[in-house]
């Protein structure tokens, strides 16, 4: 398997929105898409998408993970940018059709198959800044991807930006492309002057995300994070973990940090991105003020790989699926 991301099955899903409603959708060979010049999309960003992976198992079915959760994301993310918004069955019977084609093609764990449904405006109207587009195409990509560890698990370093914002109040939470737009100026900068992996994003110093990880500090027995709100991206992973964390005794608490306070319990607690690409990565450096600070002895910690494996365990059907987050597929 090639890079993440850079794999294709051969088929992807495609329905469209004209004339207000959707047509029928229907899996095709993948294949360029033609659009006018003047769609919407290429102008004023009018586009959304979702990021989840089916795991093959034993059984020799697909299960896809929170397949529900993601659409109704997807939704939200539609809504925000005043697209079309996907009908729930009909997305979901997409993604479903499209796996259950391609299921020959998923690697069995710890490789998956990553889901990319992705939505965007096709009005050709370069007149339409202030107005939204009424016509869109939706599409799900199906990627095989391998193990994002398999190189191993080093801890990875952060720097902590206090400045710069990654996304804006409107869009913090919306899926959507211009958000990454923002955050690769202040990454590649970072990657460059730092050496880092990630920027963590902390505007006026309140500790919210990186470009596209929610960020856990995570402790013996107690997991922080940020509590939802609109200036950041609601994780799947971060949802999924904090479940977990919970039921393994482990007390959830929400709550706004600042750097100062983060600084502060990294002496003693670890941190950890969250996400579907990579599921929850260490953190062992973080780079403030031009300083590099330890989290903890910076390595990865038993907790993080705790947690991970918990996740794991349910993805790869090797634990019990208690919550209802896995929907076969065969
Ligand atoms: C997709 C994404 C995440 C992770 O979400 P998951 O549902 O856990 O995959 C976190 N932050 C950003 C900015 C994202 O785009």
């Amino acid at each position: 398997m090639g890079q993440f991301g850079t794999e294709f099955c051969d088929h992807f899903a495609i329905a469209r929105f004209k004339n207000n409603a959707w047509s029928n959708a229907a899996i095709e060979p993948l294949q360029p898409l033609a659009l006018h010049p003047a769609a919407h999309v290429f102008h004023y960003a009018s586009t959304c998408f979702e990021g989840f992976k089916a795991y093959k198992w034993d059984d020799g079915k697909a299960h896809i993970f929170r397949l529900a959760d993601h659409i109704a994301r997807m939704q939200r993310s539609a809504e925000s940018l005043r697209l079309p918004i996907p009908d729930a069955d009909l997305l979901a019977s997409m993604v479903t059709d499209l796996v259950a084609r391609q299921v020959d093609d998923i690697p069995a764990p710890p490789s998956s198959l990553y889901l990319r449904p992705t939505l965007i405006g096709t009005l050709e109207n370069i007149g339409a800044a202030a107005s939204p587009s009424t016509e869109a195409i939706l599409f799900v990509l199906a990627s095989p991807v391998g193990d994002y560890f398999a190189g191993g698990s080093k801890a990875l370093k952060l720097l902590v930006e206090t400045e710069r914002a990654r996304s804006t109040e409107q869009l913090g939470s919306t899926k959507t492309g211009g958000n990454y737009a923002a955050a690769l100026g202040p990454t590649l900068e970072a990657k460059k002057k730092y050496g880092v992996d990630q920027v963590l994003f902390c505007p006026h110093g309140d500790v919210q995300e990186t470009g596209a990880a929610n960020f856990l500090v995570i402790g013996d027995n107690e997991i922080i994070t940020k509590p939802l709100d609109s200036t950041f991206l609601h994780g799947m992973t971060r949802d999924s973990i904090l479940k977990l964390a919970a039921e393994n005794g482990y007390k959830v608490t929400e709550k706004n940090f600042t750097v100062s306070e983060l600084l502060e319990l990294v002496k003693s607690h670890e941190a950890a991105l969250s996400g579907t690409a990579a599921c929850l990565s260490p953190v062992g450096t973080l780079v403030y003020k031009d300083e590099e600070i330890k989290v903890r002895d910076g390595n990865a910690g038993p907790n993080t790989e705790k947690l991970r494996k918990a996740l794991q365990d349910i993805q790869y059907g090797l634990a019990p699926d208690t919550h209802g987050w896995l929907t076969d597929v065969s």
